[in-house]
């Protein structure tokens, strides 16, 4: 492309322009001097902005009004091809004013008057234009436009399809009149080709696409649909049942290798005649793999009807050769001859589960075994395409269950080592394993290019390695091009930053996750003395470094990362978060941290007090709800005269409530009745009511899971919510009650969490962070697994009969349909001990830990702050033990992310943590290390240990 004569003025251009970004700037200088050589183009400032194409002027959507106008125009063109004298003034009118509203109407009166037999006008000579009218000074520059080729027509902006260097050709305009010749092009050369403006089209579909583009703007880009991960889900629809057993009917663990029956059942259709073949496709799969196209093997399933409605059938199976933990998953049978397709080409898979068996666990019990599995994580690391991830946790797998009796032999007098060769060769294949696994750690240290990728794309203001004298001098090229050129070219650059951005993004994505499984591995190599002793005795070396990679981070880092102390501030950038790698590695002695903890239980015995309520708290709000529950009666919310009662839930009734809690109250119906509670009807004509009653700040939420209405009791000031129908709410409220009374330490620990999450700005789930019941689930979680020994046990869990069983065989508690959604259930059963007269029993069992309140606190910041493998595992007070997430991924479709998940004690299947997205986890997490670390500076003496309590809950600095 040529550079444009602009003279000096080039020089002042750069200057003009924003630096940064590539957004659209004015150029007023374009307009007011144009290149002499050519004629003068139609003045670009009179076209109306949305015909020009740029990225930062999105078009504007057609009006429906002008888009009939679009026919109006269409005949308007051909009349004025004709030389009508009435409609060439007319179109000079508007070149000179631009009034389109007027130029339509004249437009649609001419065509009235044509149409209602007037002559048919003369045609001008060829070659003639129509004169202009007196006084239109645009007329004869623009008469001039066909002559010579438009400017801008010379550098068309290329539609997508088209080859590099070819351009479109324009419209054919051999036969317009000269202005709207010059129009046509213009839109043609300005503005994105609208659809009807193909290089094919008619002169007539060209005049009308160029019109109406001109008019309405070019035709609106079809909105890209807007991106939304959804986690990957396996499970559409159920209906099956898969499970596999040894041949001695075991269900595992197993040894790799192990011969396996898989039976499955599958309901089909009524009509399906028994004895009839029915055949679905078998899949053994790693645990939580996302989709179904990563079987380890499938097979054909072949079956039969065997009774109406149910078919039956059996898979023989082997067990994987390495060690972990896999499922079967119960799939719609493959279309046939699909399995003659290399897997590449192959369509995806299906993704109706049917039904996912238990988990198989495959551990090695021999070296020969162990040779197996070692040497299919090896092939994994050195086979070009295949998941080095998936191999990792293989030989993690390997590492945290190897059992004792593969821990190497001792050395022998002689100074030679005993074992067979399978061991010897295990030996070489794990330095093997553990050198490729290094080497992956070491190819996934995050550069500092990836560092940037944490800012979002439209932030960055230019390329990471570019300098401001390179934006300077690639702005200045870019002025030298024309105007489409030059948007052309910075449309290009944003594809290429963004692409790049992108890229780096997965490779960041990608270096955390080769990082977190290098830690399981070391942390299984460290959790197994088996494992331990066989790590050291065969690879001493690796050992040594995998020691470095666990124990101490700068190591990490100064192994490798080049970069010294600057890597290192680097990388604790880039990871923007202490995980075990910052864990203190001087921690304050036992008895500093015995001083730090008498005198946060101190502070707390002085806090709580003030934080427990009165009996005035329950009295108020009993008679709140009265008064609710009166207003929605008289106003009669259920219709037909059906009488409601309000029941209160969550900390009002809950014994974890402070002063200015919220009350939460729920709709009961007096009696049976078949209305649907959860219509939106009744929680707008809630809404209505109280509002009617004087309640202020009402809000309906008619479309939430829960229908409820929040309001402003005007009386007493205290913010309420009604929701519709909330069975489970109203039990796990129960649920709260009966852990609080067990022991003291339950609720004292409530209070002081809740009250610290509310200073430190975490507890707003409408700002993405956990709610206050969350919160007190992780306390139960806690309190039921960390302290030694247990305060409280899983009330879930525990039998109705505790501590007198009567009848061991006794039938598990019922399950009934889950109110929203029928196709779950829910176990609403727990022990609860007020009622069952277990509550001395508990207690006593309770008070065998001695551990105080304040210790409990300090050592529950720690844990959640350093200890939970947010990754792996789901904070799960149902089951008094950690849960895997993988379980929770391939039974419930929770994503494996690495944010805090907290399964719900009675829909199991909801995630009470499901709001918190990764920078809201990582704020809360950020929150509980603050509060550990402050718990240590005070052992250490750092900070005043009677003010640790102070300084935990210190509130945020307000915002400017
Ligand atoms: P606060 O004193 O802060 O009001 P609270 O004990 O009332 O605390 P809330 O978070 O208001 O706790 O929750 C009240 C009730 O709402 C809980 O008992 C629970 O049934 C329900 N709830 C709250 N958050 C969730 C959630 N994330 N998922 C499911 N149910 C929730
Ligand atoms: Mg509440």
């Amino acid at each position: 492309m040529p550079p444009k004569q602009g003279g000096q003025d080039q020089d002042k251009k750069p200057s003009q322009r924003r630096r940064r970004g590539g957004k659209k700037h004015p150029k007023p200088d374009r307009a007011a001097s144009p290149p002499p050589a050519a004629p003068a183009p139609a003045p670009k400032e009179k076209a109306p902005p949305c015909a020009r194409g740029g990225r930062t002027n999105p078009p504007k959507k057609t009006d429906p009004a002008l888009e009939e106008d679009s026919d109006v125009l269409l005949a308007f063109g051909a009349l004025l091809k004709t030389g009508d004298a009435a409609a060439c003034a007319a179109h000079a009118r508007y070149e000179a004013h631009e009034d389109q509203a007027r130029f339509i109407e004249d437009a649609r009166r001419l065509l009235a008057m044509s149409a209602g037999g007037r002559a048919a006008p003369r045609a001008p000579p060829p070659g003639m234009a129509p004169p202009p009218p007196p006084g239109m000074p645009g007329s004869p520059r623009r008469a001039a436009a066909p002559a010579a080729p438009h400017p801008r027509s010379t550098s068309p902006r290329r539609p997508p399809g088209l080859p590099p260097g070819l351009a479109p050709p324009p419209p054919s305009v051999d036969h317009f009149p000269p202005g709207l010749a010059a129009l046509a092009l213009e839109v043609h050369s300005e503005a994105a080709p609208p659809p009807g403006l193909r290089p094919t089209a008619t002169d007539d579909q060209d005049v009308a696409a160029a019109l109406s583009a001109l008019i309405g703007g070019p035709a609106p880009e079809p909105a890209k649909p807007k991106f939304k991960w959804v986690p990957p889900r396996v499970h559409k629809r159920r209906g099956g049942r898969v499970a596999f057993s040894a041949p001695d009917n075991t269900k595992g663990p197993l040894r790799p290798r192990a011969r396996l029956d898989v039976s499955w059942e599958l309901k089909v259709d009524a009509e399906g005649a028994v004895g009839t073949r029915r055949d679905v496709s078998v899949g053994l799969f790693r645990v939580g793999a996302p989709t179904n196209d990563a079987a380890i093997v499938a097979k054909q399933g072949r079956g039969a009807v065997e009774e109406v409605g149910l078919a039956r059938g059996t898979v023989a199976f082997f067990a994987p050769r390495a060690a972990g933990a896999f499922v079967f998953r119960l799939l719609d049978p493959e279309p046939p001859g699909r399995q003659q397709i290399s897997k590449m080409e192959r369509p995806k898979a299906s993704s109706n589960v049917y039904a996912t068996s238990d988990k198989l666990d495959v551990i090695v019990r021999t070296h020969d075994d162990l040779l197996d599995s070692l040497k299919a994580s090896l092939q994994q690391l050195e086979e070009p395409g295949r998941s080095r991830l998936g191999a990792l946790q293989q030989l993690a797998v390997v590492a945290e269950t190897l059992p004792a009796s593969l821990a190497p032999k001792r050395q022998t007098h002689i100074g030679g080592r005993a074992g067979s060769t399978a061991e010897k060769r295990c030996r070489d294949k794990l330095r093997a394993c553990l050198a490729r696994c290094l080497d992956e750690l070491a190819k996934h240290v995050p550069g500092p290019l990836t560092l940037a990728t944490r800012r979002r794309a439209d932030e960055l203001p230019f390329h990471e390695d570019e300098t401001e004298t390179d934006v300077l001098k690639r702005e200045r090229a870019w002025s030298v091009l024309s105007e489409e050129d030059e948007q052309s070219a910075r449309d290009a650059f944003e594809v290429e930053r963004v692409t790049k951005i992108k890229k780096q993004r997965n490779e960041d994505r990608r270096a955390r996750d080769v990082h977190a499984a290098c830690r399981r591995l070391c942390a299984a190599f460290n959790g197994n003395s088996a494992s331990r002793q066989w790590l050291e005795s065969a690879a001493p070396e690796q050992a040594r470094r995998l020691d470095d990679v666990s124990t101490r981070w700068d190591a990490l880092l100064e192994e490798f990362w080049p970069g010294g102390a600057d890597g290192v501030a680097a990388l604790r950038r880039h990871y923007d978060r202490a995980d075990s790698f910052f864990r203190p590695t001087h921690q304050p002695s036992a008895q500093q941290h015995g001083f730090a903890w008498r005198a946060l239980d101190d502070a707390c015995a002085r806090v709580l007090p003030q934080l427990f309520p009165g009996d005035a708290f329950f009295k108020r709000r009993e008679e709140v709800r009265r008064r609710v529950e009166a207003c929605l009666n008289n106003a009669d919310v259920l219709g037909n005269g059906q009488r409601l009662v309000l029941r209160v839930f969550g900390s009002s009734a809950n014994l974890f409530g402070a002063e200015g809690a919220d009350l939460d109250m729920c709709v009961v119906p007096a009696e049976k009745t078949d209305k649907d509670l959860t219509s939106p009807e009744v929680c707008r004509r809630m809404g209505e009511a109280l509002e009617q009653a004087g309640a202020k700040n009402v809000q309906v939420r008619d479309t939430a899971r829960v229908p409820i209405v929040l309001f402003e009791d005007p009386a007493t000031g205290l913010d309420c919510d009604v929701s519709t129908h909330n069975p489970l709410a109203l039990r796990n409220t129960e649920l709260l009650r009966a852990y609080a009374k067990v022991d003291g330490r339950v609720r004292g620990m409530a209070y002081v969490i809740k009250k610290w999450a509310k200073i430190r700005g975490i507890n707003s789930p409408s700002d993405g962070t956990l709610s206050s019941y969350g919160y007190i689930l992780c306390v139960l979680a806690f309190l039921q697994t960390v302290p030694q020994p247990p305060i409280l046990p899983s009330l879930q869990r525990l039998d109705l009969d505790w501590p007198n069983p009567k009848d061991p065989n006794r039938e598990p508690p019922a399950r009934m349909p889950h109110p929203f959604d029928p196709s779950r259930d829910v176990c609403l059963a727990f022990h609860d001990p007020d009622k069952l007269g277990s509550l001395k029993d508990l207690r006593e069992i309770a008070g065998r830990n001695r551990q105080s309140l304040g210790e409990l606190l300090a050592l529950f910041f720690r844990h959640y702050a350093w200890d939970v493998d947010y990754r792996n595992l789901v904070v799960a007070p149902r089951t008094a033990c950690v849960l895997p997430k993988a379980n929770k991924a391939e039974l419930d479709c929770w994503p494996q992310n690495p944010h805090l998940a907290i399964e719900d004690p009675f829909e199991t299947h909801y995630n009470v943590a499901h709001v918190l997205k990764y920078d809201k986890h990582q704020k809360i997490r950020k929150e509980f290390m603050r509060a550990s670390k402050l718990v240590d500076d005070a052992a250490a003496q750092r900070i005043d240990p009677d003010l640790a309590l102070d300084y935990i809950c210190e509130p945020l600095p307000q915002e400017e």
